[in-house]
């Protein structure tokens, strides 16, 4: 069932050969697959299935807005965590009733727009946010819906740069904390106040943790009741791992057999937000090797992929598969697959054993559909590249690759300069 499989030593995309891609968009190219997202979506909706929910995407992982419209189409919410994604969501189909915003830092704008939009609600991280939204829905006459994200300290056994649910994190407000928080909130009469957020980290590969957060969320929205507050909602975030290498993480129907027999009997709504394991493994991006370079200690494949295209190896050091689109029996190497950026943090991959390869040949680095496009920038002053999805036999460019007046737009030259 995979998608990225070769045929007669061939890596395909679906029945597409890379190489036929990669020779009509060029290099590099990010190229996802249409039926991969469905499946790994379906797999949440079936998993859930019986439970009331919605399963809201977190857009930060891939918020290409033809793969938006492919889950729109197919009944998928949204999570937001800015204005921007918010109009890509609402741009690619997405009801403002299936979108839920969450973020530190909500601007007074962002707000404004999202009380416009009529967002499902707002996933608030502080006292002082709950104040600004509450006072903007007075003067726009709304009332905002709300839930609070609240940090339930658990350890998730991930990076640290991508765990948010400790004690010394920034997000959310600490769970013992938060209930005199739903009392003020209770008290500001244009909030209207229908649940509980969580979501403690990224790349979880084991379900403990989300039963742990699970348990003292459950545990808040029983106290939060007996206090008279209307808890309909439970938003259990996302963060679900995906194998880049050899993990084996939970599969939704795992999850939600751990998690549905906590809501039962709780009469819950229950808001789910993957990223990472819909869209991550259901893309690759694809490079080119430019060049071959050998150290007395190391050898070198300098390719024309680099840390602005997927920064995900550079800032976390995350291991990313590299594939050959051609496969070869020649002798296996041991290099560093390092990008054209004038940076020595500028690498794909790092003491990887390969089968030998020359100028010309294409690498696949895999398990790319997820932060890796949307978290990539012109820096070195390249243009972003291209997006393909591929759907049976076809393929479809779904984002151009960026040109050189893109990187000039926006730009001004003062008079003064001018002469
Ligand atoms: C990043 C994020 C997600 C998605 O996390 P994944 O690990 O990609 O599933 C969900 N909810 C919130 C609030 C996030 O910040």
């Amino acid at each position: 069932m995979h998608a990225f499989k070769y045929k007669n030593s061939e890596l395909y995309a679906e029945d597409v050969p890379v190489r036929k891609i990669a020779e009509a968009v060029g290099t590099p190219v990010y190229i996802y697959s249409h039926d991969t997202l469905l499946r790994h979506f379906n797999a949440y909706r079936e998993a859930f299935n019986g439970q009331p929910h919605t399963i809201c995407f977190a857009l930060k992982a891939n918020s290409n807005l033809a793969i938006l419209r492919l889950l729109a189409r197919n009944g998928c919410g949204a999570d937001v965590v800015s204005g921007g994604e918010l109009h890509l969501a609402l741009k690619a189909g997405i009801p403002s009733g299936k979108i839920v915003y969450a973020g530190v830092g909500k601007t007074e704008n962002e707000i404004a727009q999202a009380l416009k939009a009529g967002i499902l609600m707002f996933n608030i991280e502080s006292s002082d946010e709950m104040l600004a939204i509450n006072e903007i829905a007075g003067r726009m006459k709304k009332k905002a819906p709300i839930a609070l994200r609240v940090n339930p300290d658990i350890d998730p056994e991930t990076h640290p740069y991508i765990s948010t649910g400790l004690k010394e994190s920034k997000f959310g407000i600490p769970i013992e904390e938060a209930l005199e928080h739903y009392q003020l909130a209770r008290k500001l009469p244009n909030l209207n106040v229908l649940g509980i957020h969580k979501h403690i980290g990224s790349q979880i590969t084991t379900i403990r943790p989300f039963v742990d957060a699970l348990q003292k969320v459950i545990s808040l929205a029983k106290t939060l009741r007996s206090h008279g507050i209307a808890i309909d909602y439970i938003d259990m975030g996302g963060g679900l791992g995906i194998p880049y290498r050899n993990e084996h993480p939970p599969h939704p129907s795992e999850l939600s057999k751990a998690i549905l027999p906590l809501m039962k009997d709780g009469n819950f709504n229950l808001i789910l937000e993957p990223g990472r394991s819909i869209s991550g493994n259901a893309g690759v991006l694809v490079t080119k090797v430019l060049y071959i370079k050998k150290h007395p200690q190391k050898e070198f494949v300098i390719i024309d992929g680099g840390m602005n295209d997927l920064i995900r190896p550079s800032l976390y050091n995350a291991y990313h598969n590299v594939l050959p689109v051609k496969k070869n029996n020649r002798k296996k190497v041991v290099s560093d697959l390092v990008g054209p950026i004038c940076e020595s943090g500028d690498f794909l991959a790092k003491n990887r054993e390969l089968n030998k390869v020359s100028r010309g040949d294409l690498l696949a680095v895999m398990s790319a559909g997820a932060y890796g496009f949307t978290m990539s920038s012109n820096y070195n002053s390249r243009p972003r590249v291209a997006e393909v999805l591929v759907k049976g036999r076809e393929f479809f460019v779904i984002r151009e690759r960026e040109t050189y007046s893109d990187l000039i737009r926006g730009s001004r030259i003062p008079e003064f300069l001018k002469q």
